[in-house]
């Protein structure tokens, strides 16, 4: 009798530990109660056998490493610039993954990480000189991409920092300017901003600056308004670019913090990229030395070389954040269970995920090539322009069928991917919106300017 008790619990354990629908349908099929007669016949070993075939032999299925790079294109970074990249994802993975979310939704930068990253020495990674380690433009992307992959705010947070702040120092500060900002700031000890956009000028910032500089012996006065400016509620310098009241001529400078004519504050309410802060700054008479002027960015053309650098960054973000997104939801897809199954074993499922893989390896291959072209040289503005277009469409595009695939979840912070959808919202706006990067492009293709 004991014995029957025991295999009747082992039946019950057995029932418990398959689907319940599996169970309905086997009632139907099988006289449950003679099965149990049979059952108490079976040898101790017999029964344990039978509990393994039923199980699927006692062998968990294998489930295949989630892996957004489908084609191994990080293997083909040399091995030194590899490290690098595994360092930067396992930073990601530890020191910002776990307050990722709460510092989204306090819209709060977490400071603390800032000696953290430092420690990293991947700021102005591609500049030579200055305290900068002079890497590849590929390894740069890669870069972007980790950080993006797990959050999309820190990505930009260093992008302005590295690329446009450090970017128009690299390329149109003098050697004094240069000696005295990038190595401290290759280290993050000081922090920089890049003020472009305007409350009323965003896509036609080429033509239409309204801040202006007055040239005032050896200083100049800058008036005006800069909206969107990330990192500027405390960088310790912004650059600011204004149009020369005398040759109307666009000119770069370096404005302090502590400058009294100069206000940043906080623009509140995002709903995307909430961790970054954004800010409005106001320019009343602002007095910044000559010295502070960027020597060498005489027009707008100059802003254009820094923007052309780190649009290709920004697709690279791009990436990243698709590649997160498609990595959280192919994660999910196999934690999930639905009809008994988990939902990765439906092939609607599928097919979303493999739509999802597709655009991102195109991405992924693109950017690639951009970088390569970037570090040989032979980059213009409608290549960066071709890939910040494709890249941000098709993360949209991403972030949108992860989300689909985690249903209600989905727009639940806990699971990060509600973040990611939120976040690729900016990434596809700033840097050039759509139409004005197409414009660039279709330029270059068809010889005709189409901006008005
Ligand atoms: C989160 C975030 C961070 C940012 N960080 C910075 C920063 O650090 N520094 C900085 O300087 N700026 C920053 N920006 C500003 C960003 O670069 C601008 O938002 C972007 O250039 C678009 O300008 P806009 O928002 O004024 O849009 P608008 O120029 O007003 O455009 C509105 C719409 O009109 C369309 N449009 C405009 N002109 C044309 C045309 N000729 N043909 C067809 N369509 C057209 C646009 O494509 C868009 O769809 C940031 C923006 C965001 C959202």
């Amino acid at each position: 009798m004991k014995d029957l008790l025991k295999k009747i619990s082992g039946i019950r354990q057995l029932l418990g530990s398959v689907d319940l629908d599996q169970v309905a349908k086997l009632s139907q099929k099988v006289d449950l109660p003679k099965m149990v007669g049979l059952v108490s016949k079976m040898s101790e070993e017999d029964l344990s056998k039978m509990m393994g075939m039923l199980k699927g032999g006692g062998k968990p299925k294998e489930i295949p490493p989630v892996n957004g790079d489908f084609y191994e294109l990080g293997k083909m970074l040399p091995h030194h610039e590899r490290e690098i990249q595994l360092r930067v994802r396992e930073f990601m993975e530890t020191e910002i993954k776990p307050i990722a979310n709460d510092y989204w939704n306090r819209a709060e930068f977490p400071m603390h990480i800032i000696p953290k990253m430092a420690e990293l020495d991947i700021a102005g990674l591609t500049y030579q000189g200055y305290g900068c380690p002079g890497h590849s433009a590929l390894l740069e992307g890669f870069i972007a991409m980790e950080m993006a992959r797990v959050d999309t705010s820190i990505s930009t947070f260093f992008g302005v920092q590295s690329g446009l702040a450090m970017g128009s120092v690299y390329l149109c500060g003098s050697e004094d300017q240069k000696r005295e900002w990038l190595p401290s700031m290759q280290r993050l000890e000081k922090i920089g901003a890049f003020g472009l956009t305007e409350p009323e000028v965003g896509s036609g910032v080429a033509g239409g600056l309204t801040t202006t500089c007055k040239r005032n012996g050896d200083s100049w006065l800058l008036n005006g308004q800069k909206k969107w400016i990330g990192n500027a509620t405390f960088s310790d310098m912004t650059v600011i670019w204004a149009r020369d009241l005398d040759d109307n001529q666009v000119k770069g400078f370096i404005v302090r913090k502590d400058n009294p004519g100069f206000l940043a504050e906080k623009l509140k309410d995002k709903m995307a990229l909430r961790t970054v802060q954004n800010a409005l700054i106001t320019l009343t008479n602002c007095e910044v030395p000559e010295n502070d002027r960027l020597q060498n960015a005489n027009s707008f053309k100059d802003t254009a070389k820094v923007l052309r650098m780190t649009r290709a960054g920004v697709a690279w973000q791009a990436v990243g954040c698709g590649r997160g997104a498609y990595e959280l939801a192919l994660a999910y897809t196999n934690e999930r269970k639905q009809f008994g199954r988990p939902i990765a074993s439906f092939q609607l499922v599928q097919d979303l995920l493999v739509t999802m893989l597709g655009d991102l390896t195109a991405m992924q291959t693109m950017v690639f090539r951009l970088s390569q072209m970037q570090d040989s040289d032979e980059l213009l503005d409608e290549h960066a322009s071709l890939a910040k277009v494709f890249c941000t469409l098709r993360m949209r595009s991403i972030v949108d069928h992860a989300r689909e695939l985690f249903g209600g979840n989905g727009i639940l912070l806990q699971h990060d991917i509600a973040r990611f959808v939120a976040d690729a919202e900016a990434v596809y706006s700033y840097e050039g919106t759509k139409e004005i990067n197409s414009l660039i492009v279709g330029r270059a293709i068809t010889g005709h300017s189409a901006f008005v």
